[in-house]
């Protein structure tokens, strides 16, 4: 067999209109380049981008959907939102809650609003017994509290897009998470992010393009797709002194793992 290795996305966002107009094309391309499944991300803005995700993952048998609303949105947020995501959260296409979490980056809503909404969303997860997908940027300490009044450990716990420290990673290893590297740990300044692949255990690595977001070094600065995660996962198989192969494997079976998705059937099935 001459297939490539199956690679997973475990963090696109597919649903919004930067792909309105080749989104099937967009989706072929990534099947070509190994990509064969994806969790689309259905929290951007108003729950419109959940209904979308959920959707999508209804006609694509290899997409999965996760609901919530972006920490940057939540000052947003209305009974109506909330029912919305409580009603999409039973779903049985959505494999998790989120993406949910505090950036201190931006503070687009109050950190006060941003941490009482995680823990509401920890809780929705726990109420429908899914993991969570966490959005943690500047944070990391409020967060890990904020994940462990919450029991999130025994839900099962993503973070998405990591650019913690070393010690970040590690801190997460307590709270047994997966973290989960974007085209960010591609960029020439990021070397404090690739020291900090070693320092998650082999079997909590996930990859992901946060597409359209954060294109990998060579595509930086274009649209990013899925398809471009093969980048990605050329640098963090490096850092973590794995053969690209290997990696694949290891990534995908670890996305299986935690979003609880049926591994495909395959030639070494
Ligand atoms: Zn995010
Ligand atoms: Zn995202």
């Amino acid at each position: 067999m001459s297939e490539l290795p199956e690679l997973f996305d475990t963090h696109a966002h597919v649903d919004g209109e930067e792909f309105d107009a080749d989104r099937s094309e967009v989706l072929a391309r990534a099947r070509q380049a190994g990509v064969k499944r994806l969790v689309v991300i259905g929290a951007v803005g108003e729950p419109s981008s959940a209904e979308r995700a959920v959707a999508l993952a209804e006609h694509d048998p290899d997409v999965w959907a996760t609901v919530a609303t972006h920490p940057h949105d939540v000052d947003k947020m209305t009974p109506a939102w909330w029912a919305t995501h409580e009603r999409l959260a039973r779903h049985p296409r959505v494999v998790a809650i989120g993406e949910t979490g505090l950036d201190y980056f931006y503070d687009h809503s109050s950190r006060e609003l941003q941490q009482a909404c995680f823990g509401r969303f920890i809780e929705l997860a726990r109420a429908v017994g899914k993991p969570v997908v966490c959005h943690i940027r500047d944070a990391h300490e409020d967060a890990r509290r904020i994940l462990r009044e919450h029991h999130a450990a025994e839900l099962g716990i993503i973070i998405h897009c990591f650019t913690g420290t070393p010690d970040d990673a590690k801190a997460y290893a307590e709270l047994d998470a997966y973290v989960s590297f974007s085209g960010i740990v591609t960029y020439k300044n990021a070397q404090p992010l690739r020291d900090a692949v070693p320092c998650v255990a082999t079997d909590r690595l996930l990859i992901e393009t946060d597409c359209p977001y954060l294109a990998p070094i060579p595509k930086r600065g274009k649209r990013n797709e899925p398809g471009f995660i093969v980048h990605t996962a050329e640098v963090v198989a490096k850092e973590a002194g794995m053969n690209f192969a290997d990696l694949a494997r290891q990534t995908t079976a670890n996305a299986h793992r935690i979003y609880r998705i049926e591994p495909a059937p395959g030639p070494m099935a």
